[in-house]
């Protein structure tokens, strides 16, 4: 009898269910560089001891004044001092403007800054030195005027706890002086491909491949897709399909990670050792989930040995779609959570498609498709799960619900693979 498929919502949530809700589960905190924070996740809210302006400063190089001054346009006032950025200058005297540049604070006693493009300098005949400034235009009170504290309040959390942070988010940070930020630790992954067809790349000349031999493409893109979420990655290499080494390989990798990560074996064949090894150390389910591509993947916990608790296992099916499918789905939100990020979810927008998708599944479908310049999204015309040219010709993916026909301009849930991976 075939087993009954597992939604892949239920899974995400069995998954979840294995570390503490919304905060890390990984021990200490990082104190790492701004410059080097970067896809890091917060530990702690980040609240500003000062305010972003400091003072009320100039959005333009031009001339501050006291808006009540000028009437008229054409007036023409002395220009009393000038105030570059990075110095402060002093209390503006009535009736006259000081030179200033942008980013320089604004003078006590002036409300507006007039553009220079607005003002002529009115060169005085015996030194050529500028003394007084036509002011052409009548300023509004507050124009060109950014305010002390638009940015950030003195007081405010600027980044919270769980945070993932982005270029721009250092950039934030920076600008409220900080030079460390506190950070949760890496998970630490043990990663390894099993299958003894697999070879890797460089150790084995294409024209010298033996009948049956492939080249091991998974292991390049879990672990691209592992650093990319922040994590200190292992590399096991392959371990071939024998009980004795299957075993070996989740011992020592059970030792020292938060994670074991595997591809392959994990469906049911006579040659899948995956399975009777992680039973032996630890337990394991196999799920078969409601998704294409997909399907087998597993779940389970190896003792450390150590008495430090146990470390998860996860096993990718062998396909290389299914398991970048898989990882994107499963592991992504799990390896977030494990880090302390509260919205794990993936974000995915209502796009027409331009193609046509006549044969339901029974599963819920991941189909490979690009975004077009009419603003509707393209099929890759071959979905099979070992085709992973779709997965880089493709810019996403269409969630298709299971038993979900489409028509040509339906439309349909988009996942961007840019959104998963950044
Ligand atoms: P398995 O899940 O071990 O039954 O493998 C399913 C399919 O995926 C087989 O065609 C394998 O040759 C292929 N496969 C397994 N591991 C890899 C890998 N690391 N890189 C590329 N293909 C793989
Ligand atoms: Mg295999």
């Amino acid at each position: 009898m075939r087993p009954t498929l597992m939604p892949l919502d239920d899974a995400i949530a069995q998954l979840l269910a294995q570390l503490p809700a919304h905060s890390a589960t990984l021990p200490g905190i990082d104190h790492v560089s701004t410059f080097d924070a970067d896809g890091r996740v917060l530990a702690q809210d980040l609240v500003s001891a000062l305010q972003v302006p400091a003072h009320d400063n100039s959005a333009m190089d031009g001339y501050a004044l006291c808006s009540a001054d000028i009437t008229r346009a054409g007036t023409v006032l002395p220009m009393t001092q000038r105030i570059p950025a990075g110095s402060s200058g002093h209390a503006l005297a009535a009736g006259s403007v000081a030179r200033i540049f942008t980013g320089a604070p604004i003078p006590l006693g002036a409300d507006a800054v007039v553009m220079q493009e607005d003002c002529e300098p009115l060169k005085d005949s015996a030194d050529d030195a500028t003394v007084n400034i036509q002011v052409n235009v009548v300023p509004r009170p507050g124009q060109w005027i950014r305010r002390a504290g638009e940015d950030v309040r003195r007081g405010t959390v600027v980044l919270q706890k769980g945070e993932r942070l982005t270029p721009a988010a250092l950039g934030l940070a920076a600008s409220i002086g900080m030079s460390k930020l506190p950070v949760t630790a890496k998970p630490r992954v043990a990663l390894f491909s099993t299958g003894d067809e697999l070879v890797m790349p460089g150790d084995v000349a294409p024209a010298d491949m033996k009948p049956g031999a492939i080249y091991n493409s998974n292991r390049f893109f879990l672990r691209a897709l592992l650093l990319r979420l922040g994590c200190e990655v292992t590399d096991f290499g392959i371990v071939p399909d024998r009980l004795d080494a299957t075993l070996d390989a989740l011992k020592k990798a059970s030792q020292q990670h938060e994670l074991i990560l595997t591809s392959g074996g994990v469906s049911v064949g006579e040659e899948d050792h995956i399975k009777p090894a992680v039973q032996t150390l630890g337990e394991l389910n196999l799920w078969q989930i409601a998704i294409k591509p997909g399907k087998p993947f597993a779940y389970g916990k190896i003792g450390r040995g150590d008495g430090l608790g146990s470390t998860h296992f996860m096993g990718l099916p062998g396909n290389p779609v299914s398991s970048f499918i898989t990882f994107l789905a499963l592991v992504r939100p799990f390896l977030l959570r494990m880090q302390g990020v509260a919205d794990v979810a993936t974000k995915s927008i209502a796009l027409p498609a331009h193609f046509t998708w006549a044969k339901a599944d029974k599963r819920r479908e991941f189909l490979r498709v690009r975004r077009n310049a009419a603003g509707g999204l393209d099929l890759f015309p071959n979905q099979s799960s070992g085709v992973l040219t779709s997965a880089v010709w493709g810019d996403g993916v269409v969630d298709n619900p299971p038993g979900q026909t489409i028509a040509h301009g339906d439309g349909v849930q988009f996942i961007s693979f840019a959104d998963l991976l950044s």
